[in-house]
C-alpha cells in the first residue's frame, strides 16, 4: 500500500441500513462498514447521517495511507442522476434532495448519486453475474421487484429518473392490489412479501417466501400452487422485459433469488414457453449479493472521474 493507493467512498442508503465501502478502482473493496439509516428521524437527518458517514469513510482513508479521489451514494426511489438530486422516496422520505452537491460539498471530491437498484444492476453487469454480457437486465427481487437494464456497462435511467419499474408492469388485470394503488402488478403476485402473504391468505398463517419455497419443494399442494402462480406471473414480466429489451442475461438478484433452482428451473421453462422469436436469454443468479449496490455506488463515483478527466 502507498499514499498514491486511490479509493473511492460508496455508499448504499436503504430503507433500514446502509451499506459503506471504500473501493479501489479495480473494483476490490478494502474497508467496508454499515449503519443503520433511522428513516423514522426524518430526511433531514438522514442526510446529516449521510453526510457524516461519508467524510467518516475519506477520513479513515487518509488514516490508512490511502487517497480518497470521489463519492458515489445509491439511494432509492426515483433518482435524478443527471442533476444528481434524490426526488422521492417512500422509505427514506426524501423530497427533491441535492445529495450529490451536498456530498461534493462536505467531502470536496467529486460525488455521483444513484439510484439503487441501477447500482446495484451497474454492479452485477460489469463486476458479477452479468460480466461480458453486453445487455444485461438485473431484476431485484424483495419487498418489491424492480430492474435496471445495461447497456455496455451503463444503466439507463429513463427521462424522469424512473426507467427498470419492471415491478408495476401489469401481468395480472384485476389481480391483488399493489403498493402503486393499482391491481395486477407484477410485484403484487411475484415479489417475496407477496408470496409470502398470498400463502398466508390462504393457509390462515403467517410465512415468508422462503418457507412456501420449501414447502413446495417437499410438494405441499397449496405451497405449490402458490409458488408457481408467483413464477408464471414472472415469467410474464420477463418475457415482456425480453420483448422490449432483448437482453442476452438476466440477473436475479434480492431475497427470492436464493432459492436457487427451486425457482430458476420451473422459471426457465415457463420464460421459453412464451418466448417466441425472442431469443431466450440466459437466467443466472446474482454474485454480489447485498453489496452490489455499494459497488454500484463505487462504480458512479469512478466513471464521474474517467469523464472529469476527459
Ligand atoms: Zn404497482
Amino acid at each position: 500500500m502507498s499514499a498514491g493507493d486511490e479509493v473511492v467512498v460508496a455508499l448504499d442508503v436503504g430503507g433500514t441500513g446502509m451499506k459503506c465501502a471504500l473501493v479501489r478502482p479495480d473494483g476490490t473493496t478494502v474497508h467496508s462498514e454499515r449503519h443503520a439509516t433511522a428513516a423514522q428521524r426524518g430526511p433531514e437527518a438522514v442526510v446529516g447521517t449521510i453526510l457524516d458517514v461519508a467524510e467518516g469513510l475519506a477520513g479513515k482513508a487518509r488514516a490508512d495511507g490511502r487517497t480518497p479521489v470521489a463519492c458515489g451514494i445509491a439511494v432509492p426511489g426515483v433518482v435524478d442522476e443527471a442533476r444528481g438530486v434524490a426526488v422521492w422516496s417512500a422509505n427514506v422520505g426524501f423530497r427533491d434532495v441535492p445529495l450529490r452537491e451536498l456530498a461534493g460539498t462536505r467531502l470536496g471530491l467529486p460525488a455521483a448519486l444513484g439510484h439503487d437498484v441501477r447500482a446495484g444492476g451497474l454492479a452485477e453487469a460489469r463486476l458479477g453475474a452479468g460480466r461480458d454480457a453486453g445487455h444485461v437486465l438485473f431484476v431485484a427481487i424483495g419487498t418489491g421487484i424492480a430492474a435496471a437494464h445495461v447497456v455496455d456497462g451503463s444503466a439507463a435511467t429513463g427521462a424522469h429518473g424512473a426507467a427498470g419499474e419492471i415491478g408495476h408492469i401489469l401481468v395480472r388485470p384485476g389481480g391483488p392490489r399493489c403498493g402503486c394503488g393499482r391491481t395486477g402488478c407484477l410485484e403484487a403476485v411475484s415479489s417475496a412479501s407477496a408470496i409470502g402473504r398470498r400463502y398466508a391468505e390462504l393457509s390462515g398463517a403467517p410465512t415468508t417466501a422462503a418457507e412456501v419455497a420449501d414447502r413446495a419443494a417437499a410438494g405441499e399442494p397449496l405451497a405449490v400452487e402458490v409458488w408457481q402462480e408467483a413464477v408464471e406471473a414472472l415469467a410474464d414480466g420477463l418475457a415482456t422485459g425480453q420483448a422490449l429489451y432483448d437482453v442476452s442475461t438476466v440477473v436475479l438478484g434480492g431475497g427470492l433469488a436464493q432459492a436457487g433452482p427451486r425457482l430458476f428451473d420451473p422459471l426457465r421453462t415457463a420464460l421459453r414457453e412464451r418466448l417466441t422469436f425472442h431469443r431466450e436469454p440466459r437466467l443466472v443468479a446474482a454474485d454480489l449479493g447485498d453489496e452490489a449496490g455499494c459497488l454500484g455506488a463505487a462504480l458512479l463515483a469512478l466513471d464521474t472521474l474517467a469523464k472529469e478527466s476527459r
